[in-house]
């Protein structure tokens, strides 16, 4: 136990986690030279591709240090906003954290809000200044930066660069000097972290924990403690590139276990694996079931494909336990489902897996947030709101309550002007101002986290020329004056087309939505009106005007090749539109409202 160490990389989205993880992995030989990949860790394709790190991996590594033989487990983290209660978990399962910190961005929002969660779990935090090879790079002032946020040494801040591999060693000698080793008793009842899992098609469930007290042994009955589940270890190991089978893994390591569970939801991070027989009366704290945050519905392009998007979405979710799912009906889409995700980019993953994996076309609606309505003959019940179509009628309603979020926002002073005007503009109030040197201001507001939802981002990454780093926390429903702006096209309402919008907000978005939808519904041989309405109030009203159109008369006949690639071109680009009565729709005018500007 002396000899393990058990630390995690965190750093702010692009600081070079990955990269440097892979350096690490590099020097100390646990890769051979044919599995070498660049980022080795990112294991999805579509990971790697992204650039993100998706899902937590942990990797263990052999390092001979003053003639002494230790074993170096690294739990990777992923680094974006979305998947942060995994980041949570990932750190708990560890004694110390490398804060990576690009020598040319300095400290930026999920550096922070990383640095506090490894706080929070007293880790011995060593920090890294990375990127130094950059001709951009700062060093002086970042290294600055970085002793004013930890109050460490300037002497402490490894400067090191994942590109070249430069300080590397010092990082391997730092952990093993300045992370604390493992305590815990080998002798007590078994008390392990899950902290990941992974499905794997022919092995099940395969769950990645950390063990604290006791050991896990092969063939051990086991428990679940907050699924109340019983299990048997069919099998345990620890984790190098390929898993090692082992007969048991103690107390203080990292390892995983496979008991022939079929599906991911059975395993949730955070839950404490004890023995069945004498259990632990220790659980590991903040256990928490993880919370959709963002609602949309999904709908097959062919109405056909309904049960076929079922088994797909079955399939995924045996892997992902965080997509939630139940089926729903829409008046202009026919049969789909309400989808629970954890934020936006998780739900763009799920739709861009189900096109890949699956081989299906859908259709995804306006995401919304999880609404609270009170009605006046319940106004004590709150009646949940994942879809604004299931808003009840607004005269009985007593009031609507929303979820808000802090946000941090860390910026150069020069965009702060801009940074707040946006931020009033979403509804944010200013809570905090705080100058974290002459230049980077750190701006936290409590806001609803709708307006996250809606096109947030890249308006922040704009008005900021992209000096602007983000973060946020849920804080709570409040109360909020929200109203249900429908949209009718040729007169009969697209309920997949609602959305529930700040009443003071409503008339301009309304306005808004009509234009950009009828920028994109195409024209067809009739005229089609399209309308914005509360209620039934109409505020807001364009037109698409009827046109014959021939796409294939611009070709004077001469070119056939020419003829038919428009025409295949045409094709395709149907698929993805809905016939909605006698509208066809394509699938960007259901995102319509997030790109308003
Ligand atoms: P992560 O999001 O923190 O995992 O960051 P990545 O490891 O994916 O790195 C983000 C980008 O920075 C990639 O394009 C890397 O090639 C680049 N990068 C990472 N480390 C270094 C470094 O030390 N020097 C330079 N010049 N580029 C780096
Ligand atoms: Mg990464």
């Amino acid at each position: 136990m002396k000899n393990i160490r058990n630390f995690c990389i965190i750093a702010h989205i692009d600081h070079g986690k990955s990269t440097l993880a892979d350096r690490l992995l590099d020097f100390t030989g646990s890769v051979t030279e044919r599995e070498k990949q660049e980022q080795l860790l990112d294991s999805m394709d579509l990971e790697r591709e992204r650039g993100i790190t998706i899902k937590s991996h942990a990797i263990q590594m052999d390092y001979e240090y003053e003639g002494e033989q230790y074993i170096l487990n690294l739990i990777d983290t992923p680094g974006h906003v979305d998947f942060s209660y995994e980041v949570s978990r990932s750190i708990a399962a560890c004694e110390g954290a490398l804060l990576i910190v690009d020598a040319a961005q300095s400290i930026q929002a999920q550096t922070i809000s990383n640095l506090y969660l490894a706080l929070e779990n007293d880790l011995e935090i060593i920090p890294v200044l990375n990127k130094v090879d950059l001709p951009s790079a700062n060093p002086e002032e970042v290294t600055d930066d970085i002793v004013d946020l930890l109050g460490c040494d300037p002497s402490e801040v490894i400067h090191a660069s994942g590109k070249t591999g430069f300080g590397v060693e010092n990082i391997l000698q730092a952990i093993i000097e300045r992370v604390p080793a493992p305590e815990g008793d080998p002798d007590a009842p078994l008390q392990a972290l899950i902290f990941d899992s992974v499905y794997n098609t022919f092995r099940g469930v395969e769950t990645y924990f950390r063990v604290f007290n006791g050991e896990i042994k092969k063939g051990q009955k086991i428990k679940f403690v907050a699924t109340g589940k019983e299990y048997f270890a069919d099998e345990v190991g620890t984790l190098k590139l390929n898993q090692v089978v082992k007969s048991s893994v103690k107390t203080g390591d990292v390892g995983y276990l496979i008991t022939g569970i079929k599906t991911a939801k059975e395993v949730k991070v955070g839950d404490t694996i004890t023995d069945f027989a004498n259990p632990t009366t220790n659980i590991v704290e903040g256990f928490e079931d993880v919370k959709p945050m963002v609602f949309a519905g999904i709908y097959p392009v062919d109405t056909e494909d309904y049960e076929e998007l079922r088994n797909s979405m079955e399939k995924l979710q045996l892997n992902d336990a965080s997509l939630v799912f139940q089926p729903e009906s829409s008046a202009a889409l026919g049969f789909g489902f309400r989808c629970g995700f954890l934020g936006m980019l998780h739900m763009e993953i799920i739709q861009e897996r189900l096109e890949r994996e699956f081989d299906m076309t859908v259709i995804t609606t306006v995401p919304n947030v999880s609404y609270h309505a009170y009605t006046n003959k319940n106004p004590d019940d709150a009646f949940i709101v994942n879809n604004p179509s299931d808003l009840p009628d607004p005269s009985t309603v007593n009031r609507v309550e929303e979820p808000y979020i802090k946000a941090t926002i860390i910026t150069k002073s020069d965009f702060v002007g801009n940074v707040m005007s946006l931020c009033i503009e979403k509804r944010g109030m200013i809570t905090n101002q705080t100058y974290l040197t002459t230049e980077r201001v750190e701006l936290t507001f409590d806001m609803p986290l709708a307006e996250i939802v809606f096109d947030f981002y890249d308006r922040l990454k704009t008005v900021s020329k992209g000096y602007a780093s983000f973060d946020y926390s849920p804080i709570g429903m409040r109360v909020s004056k929200l109203v249900r702006l429908d949209v009718l096209l040729n007169g009969q309402p697209v309920d997949a087309l609602s959305a529930l919008i700040h009443a003071d907000n409503a008339h301009t978005i309304g306005k808004k939505m009509c234009e950009k939808l009828k920028e994109l519904i195409p024209r067809q041989q009739f005229d089609i009106p399209i309308q914005a309405a509360i209620g039934a109030k109409i505020i807001s009203r364009e037109t698409v005007k009827a046109l014959r159109k021939d796409v294939t008369a611009k070709c004077y006949g001469g070119d056939i090749s020419r003829k038919r690639k428009l025409l295949e071109k045409q094709k395709k680009g149907k698929k993805r539109m809905r016939q909605v009565g006698n509208v066809e729709i394509p699938q960007q005018a259901f995102m319509a409202v997030l790109k308003l500007n």
